[in-house]
């Protein structure tokens, strides 16, 4: 999946907006290419998780047909650790056709420094399938 520097570099100045809490948002654009970033609220009372707020993420749904792209998938922050699924994020993965990008900000994810801190992946049946990202200037 390509992923466009300027959605790259907004998803990382958002989980360093709300660090120590985690933030999430919507990614739109089409089967092979994200080219934006869209900031979502989080509904998760507990500031370690995220739920997207459901009228943001029809929004972004709303937005991105108006358009004629699509939300691709769901962004969110491990602001505190690497960034891979946690059991919370596969056990509440919803949509399988959607692409789960997380982006860490612990500085320690060598496997995501080439892509500002960002890995993504297909949560499907409890499972995370790595998909190879490449960032586009
Ligand atoms: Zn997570």
């Amino acid at each position: 999946m390509v992923i466009v520097r300027s959605a790259v570099d907004e998803i990382v100045r958002h989980a360093k907006a709300e660090s120590p809490d985690e933030c999430c948002g919507l990614l739109l654009g089409n089967e092979a290419k994200i080219d934006t970033a869209t900031r979502a609220r989080n509904d998760s009372p507990d500031p370690a998780r995220y739920r997207v707020n459901p009228e943001d993420h029809f929004g972004a749904i709303h937005a991105a047909r108006a358009t004629g792209r699509r939300v691709v998938g769901v962004y969110h922050s491990h602001p505190r650790s690497v960034a891979s699924p946690s059991p919370t994020d596969l056990a509440e993965a919803s949509y399988s056709e959607y692409l789960y990008l997380i982006v860490s900000l612990s500085g320690h994810d060598e496997d995501a420094v080439h892509t500002g801190g960002l890995r993504a992946y297909w949560l499907r049946d409890g499972r995370a399938i790595v998909e190879t990202l490449r960032v586009e200037p």
